[in-house]
This record gives C-alpha cells, sequence and structure tokens, in this order.
C-alpha cells in the first residue's frame, strides 16, 4: 500500500496505488499502478486499467478452466454468450473481455446477495457488455435471451437448465453448452439430457492442473548407430591428432627462434652439460633436447585434453518437460456439446446423399 492508503485506508485500487502482484509463496512483485500499463508475467498479462476499481486482496489469475472452456466453446468478440449461475463473476470478467465490446454476456443469478454484489461490481468494473439478471434458470429459464451461440451452466442441476438454454440458441448456426459439474453423478445426468434434447458431439473432460520441469539430458534416441558413433570417434582423433602436430610445429619453430638468438647471444653458458642453453658444434644434441622439452609440453597440453569437450563428440543433449509427480486438481468435468439446428443438418444430410449418389 502506498502513503494514501497507509493513512486514509482504502478499499479499492487506484491509479498510482502501489500493490503486490501475488502469483505464489516465492513470486511477487511490487507494481505501480499505471492505467494503459500491464503486468505480464507466466499466468497472462493483465491490464492496470482493470486493476483499478478492484478491491485490494482480490484474485484476478483465473484457473486454467477458464481458458479452456472459453476456447471449447468457441467464445468469439462479438459473440452473445449465457452464463449460469454468476457466482463471484470471475467467469463473466473473462467473457466479458472474450466477446469485446461488441458481443454480450447474459448472465443469471438467483442468490439475491450474490446478484446484488455482482451488479454492482459489474457496474463499477464497467462490464457494459454484460446482462446481469436475477433468475432462477431451471424453473423460469433465461428469459428473452435469444441468439445465443454457446451456454456455460455452472449450477448443481444442469440438466434442469438445458431444455430452457435450448430455446435461447441460434438458429443457423452450430452452437455449443458447456456444463460444468464436480461428481460423476451429476455428469451422467447431464449426459442423458443433452442426448434426449438432440445435442451431439458429447464429450466430458477432467481438467488436472500439472506442472512440468525443464531437464536436460543425454537422449537416449540420439546417440544414433554404432557406426554414426564410431566415426564421431575417428573425427574426434583425427582432430586430435592434426591439433598436436599444429602445435609440435609451434614448439619447433619457438625453440629454433630461442636456438637462434642464444647461438647470437654474447655471454652463452656454454658449460652445462644437458642444459637446453648449450649450443653444440653441429647443434644437433640441442635440437634433440629442445624437441623433446617441446613435445614434453605438448604432452602436457594433451593431458589436459582430457577435459577438453569435442562439442561435435558429446553426445546429443535435449531439454526435455518432466512432468511433477504431483497432480493438482480436480477442479471439475467439463461436459461439451454442440447443437445442430434443423437447417444446418439438413444441408449435412443433402451432401451425404450428393456423395452416395456420386459413388
Ligand atoms: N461460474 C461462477 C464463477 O465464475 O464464480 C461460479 C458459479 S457457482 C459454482 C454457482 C452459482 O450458481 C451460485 O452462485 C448459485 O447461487 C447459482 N445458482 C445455482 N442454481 C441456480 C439457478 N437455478 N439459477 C440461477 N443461479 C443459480
Amino acid at each position: 500500500l502506498d502513503n494514501k492508503s497507509m493513512f486514509h485506508s482504502r478499499v479499492h485500487i487506484e491509479a498510482g496505488d502501489l500493490v503486490i502482484a501475488y502469483m505464489s509463496r516465492d513470486n511477487l512483485s511490487a507494481v505501480i499502478i499505471t492505467p494503459g500499463e500491464e503486468i505480464h508475467n507466466k499466468f497472462g498479462r493483465y491490464s492496470h486499467n482493470d486493476l483499478i476499481g478492484q478491491k485490494f486482496g482480490t484474485k484476478i489469475l483465473y484457473l486454467p478452466d477458464i481458458s479452456y472452456i472459453t476456447m471449447r466453446l468457441g467464445v468469439r468478440v462479438g459473440g452473445k454468450v449465457i452464463e449460469a449461475g454468476t457466482g463471484s463473476g470471475s467467469m463473466t470478467h473473462s467473457l466479458s473481455r472474450t466477446v469485446g465490446k461488441s458481443g454480450q454476456v447474459c448472465s443469471f443469478e438467483y442468490h439475491e446477495p450474490r446478484f446484488e454484489k455482482a451488479l454492482e461490481e459489474f457496474k463499477s468494473h464497467g462490464l457494459n457488455n454484460v446482462r446481469l439478471q436475477h433468475r432462477n434458470v431451471c424453473k423460469d429459464g433465461f428469459g428473452d435471451a435469444t441468439g445465443v451461440e454457446a451456454v456455460f451452466l455452472d449450477l448443481p442441476a444442469p440438466w434442469e437448465a438445458i431444455p430452457h438454454a435450448m430455446k435461447t440458441l441460434r438458429p443457423d448456426i452450430i452452437t455449443k453448452i458447456c456444463c460444468f459439474s464436480p461428481c460423476l453423478e451429476q455428469v451422467l445426468k447431464t449426459v442423458s439430457t443433452l442426448r434426449s434434447e438432440g445435442f451431439a458431439d458429447i464429450f466430458t473432460q477432467e481438467v488436472l492442473i500439472r506442472t512440468h520441469e525443464l531437464v536436460t539430458q543425454t537422449d537416449p534416441d540420439h546417440l544414433g548407430s554404432v557406426s554414426s558413433i564410431v566415426n564421431r570417434l575417428k573425427a574426434h582423433e583425427k582432430r586430435k591428432v592434426e591439433r598436436r602436430a599444429v602445435q609440435m610445429k609451434m614448439a619447433r619453430d619457438k625453440a629454433r627462434k630461442q636456438k637462434e638468438a642464444e647461438a647470437g647471444a654474447p655471454n652463452m653458458d656454454q658449460s652445462e652439460p644437458g642444459s637446453k642453453r648449450k649450443l653444440d658444434a653441429d647443434g644437433t644434441a640441442n635440437d634433440v633436447q629442445t624437441q623433446d622439452v617441446a613435445e614434453e609440453n605438448i604432452e602436457d597440453q594433451d593431458n589436459n585434453d582430457a577435459t577438453w569437450i569435442d562439442p561435435e563428440t558429446q553426445l546429443d543433449k535435449i531439454v526435455i518437460t518432466k512432468p511433477t509427480a504431483e497432480m493438482k486438481g480436480h477442479t471439475s468435468y467439463l461436459t461439451f456439446a454442440s447443437y445442430y439446428p434443423e437447417s444446418i443438418r439438413n444441408a449435412l444430410a443433402s451432401q451425404d446423399n450428393g456423395k452416395s449418389a456420386m459413388a
């Protein structure tokens, strides 16, 4: 909290406030709320504008289910979506953002205090594309809502609302429904109702959150054939010999230069037998000895080469994702289905007839 809020305790976030964005226990960041800016992290992009007006302590990072549901329902900019019940309104916020100004979210909540709170919140957050109604959708249906492309039911008894939801669907396109239920008994009832109401493509999914770690390891599948490994080792050996030859030549050149310099030096010490500075009459012994010294040095370098790794001969490394043993979830089962209106069913049937006539 900034000074203002320390001395005048405020409930809602304002521009210029210092807020702590809490992603997890070890992932926190301090952010000054600046209109037009965004918090960008691995969970997504969060506009500062969306935080203004929110209560301090508000949870703004949504469960992965929301994005999955939105994607599977094919919710689009300009689309019309039904959501029941509204609850905390977190899904409503997300749907509202997805359909945008040109779309509409029809949200229904029968619990009056929850409805009032959501109404106030949506107003203060400027969710002008949300039409919130206080209504029991299982008993009274969805009112005058029509032209709906997608329906999301997060209710204890979605099967009671499905027949009402059908009346709201667009008759000219394939529409979608998703029912969010925590237990399989509810799923079974939902699936039977969807079937009896004529829905197709019915499937249920469980969204489990599982984190993955990135690990680098030798890839056993990338070792290649025995002959490819032999070839790589041969290539490595060849490069080693070539390098050694170059080093030898350089050492010899250096020794020769040193010998020439010593030959021309006035106080050369010729008294020490075996000294590398000694110059024999024909110079041969000195040459051999100097070369020995040079070779010793090279030998040392080759021994050091044990730690040298040729990038071409080291085994392939791969980065793999390793799922953590712990499986987080489950939030609920998601049952999806599509409704093909009569016009589309007829069009598909005539296409099929055309194909079989051609065959
Ligand atoms: N999707 C919501 C969210 O994002 O926070 C959570 C919904 S919560 C699990 C279920 C809500 O549905 C509750 O607020 C409950 O009052 C409301 N509800 C239950 N049955 C209903 C009905 N027949 N008509 C309208 N709302 C209903």
